[in-house]
């Protein structure tokens, strides 16, 4: 069974082609700049990359052009887009009706669409995405699966915000949190390498890319996570601010006089990492420069790993006395050892203790907490496009791989 994973960004497509049996990347890549002059396609099979320059105008010509490759003579991996069993598409918010992954209707096209309110820079383009391929693909099934889904187990303690109940009631304003889909990932990867039945595990995910979150998952589902209503909320990020007093944001507008937009555009880009450290968004060029001396830099890796170790450690309750593992993912999880350890410099305290040379050293998956630490460390390279690929084969109802630690 072939599957195309879709992610339709604003200006983006990304794309991979799974064959299913054998779990197999067949081919992958990035539509980029959608209606802009200078947009191209970059794609890769095997370890061959290309790249093409081009001008796209719009998700149709993305789409099309994608399935060119997919199925050109010399660059392809299929010999007709007939060979498509199924597309699945990340989808950022499916709100509250949203539990699951779900087979592509036109009732779950209009929830993607009421959503949009909620993710207008998203969901519109995800929505986009499935209408493109449906025309493209006339009679294949489409699966979305939403970063919402896996949070909504959460716990009304966890998602009700204390404003007035009418706000949640009427507006739906509550946390609904996001990166769901890596987080469900790597716990379901976690509890396989560790030999636990995934519904009897405990741990705590860290999400950490240009957006950061963390979830706790008992008993293998989500009970808490520090994203909110938006995915603004939690940690400092590469330009976000994560978590701050909300009456700063009425002092900016009421005293010192910059509009909601303004704010707006401070808060969510120009903040975070960027913000504090003047240098850049980019966890690489920080990291260089703190190992430089400079201060600001150091200040914003300093600022990182506190919040995120004060969430790590506020969520241990919440598991009900038993933390089987931490677990580190996202561009900066998977590759600065300096901050995995940062992090968990003072973890010691619920049982977490770093093997600082494993911490350095391991590539890929793996444990990198000393061998007697009670509760696991591990670093794990999330695989969204796969978890996507795998929700699509179960909705579309054909034998479904299984993760060793599921006993369904
Ligand atoms: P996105 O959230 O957009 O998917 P990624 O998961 O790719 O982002 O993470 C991007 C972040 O990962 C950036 O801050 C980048 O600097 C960081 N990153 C990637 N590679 C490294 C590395 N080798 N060392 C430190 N940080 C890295």
């Amino acid at each position: 069974m072939n599957i195309l994973v879709l992610n339709s960004g604003s200006s983006s497509i990304k794309y991979n082609l799974w064959e299913m049996n054998e779990k197999k990347l067949l081919c992958k890549g990035l539509v980029e700049k959608i209606g802009m002059d200078d947009s191209s396609v970059t794609f890769s099979v095997n370890d061959k990359k290309k790249t093409i320059q081009k001008v796209i105008t719009d998700y149709n010509e993305g789409i099309e052009l994608i399935l060119d490759i997919i199925t050109d003579k010399e660059d392809g991996v299929l010999k007709n887009i007939k060979e498509i069993d199924a597309v699945g598409h990340r989808i950022v918010h499916g709100g509250e009706k949203i539990i699951q992954s779900e087979l592509v209707t036109p009732e779950i096209k209009k929830i993607i669409d009421e959503c949009a309110l909620l993710a207008p820079l998203h969901n519109p383009h995800n929505l986009e995405g499935i209408v493109e391929i449906e025309k493209v693909l006339p009679g294949v099934p489409n699966v979305a699966v939403f970063d919402t889904a896996f949070h909504s187990t959460m716990p009304p303690e966890s998602f009700i915000y204390p404003l007035p109940y009418e706000f949640y009631e009427k507006h739906k304003i509550r946390r609904y949190g996001f990166h769901g889909t890596s987080h469900k990932y790597v716990s379901l990867r976690g509890a396989e390498l560790l030999k636990i039945w995934h519904n009897k595990f405990n741990c705590i995910t860290c999400h950490f890319g240009n957006g950061a979150s963390i979830a706790a998952i008992k008993n293998g589902i989500s009970v808490d996570t520090t994203m909110g209503f938006t995915p603004l909320a939690g940690l400092p990020m590469g330009t976000r601010t994560g978590n701050i007093d909300p009456s700063i944001i009425l002092y900016m507008i009421q005293e010192l006089g910059y509009t909601p937009e303004e704010v707006s555009d401070i808060i969510n880009k120009k903040s975070g990492f960027l913000g504090i450290s003047g240098i850049s968004s980019d966890m690489r060029e920080i990291r260089e420069a703190a190992t430089k001396g400079d201060e600001k830099a150091i200040l914003t890796l300093k600022i990182f790993s506190h919040s995120a170790k004060r969430s790590i450690t506020a969520m241990t309750p919440e598991l009900d006395g038993r933390l089987d593992a931490i677990i580190f993912t996202g561009g900066i999880g998977e590759n600065s050892p300096i901050t995995r350890e940062m992090i968990c410099q003072g973890l010691s305290i619920i049982g977490a203790y770093l093997d600082v040379d494993k911490n350095n050293s391991l590539r890929g998956e793996g444990i990198i907490s000393k061998d007697d630490s009670p509760v696991k460390i591990m670093l794990i390279p999330t695989n969204e496009e796969l978890m996507i690929a795998l929700e699509t084969q179960k909705l579309v109802g054909e034998s479904v791989y299984k993760f060793n630690c599921t006993d369904k």
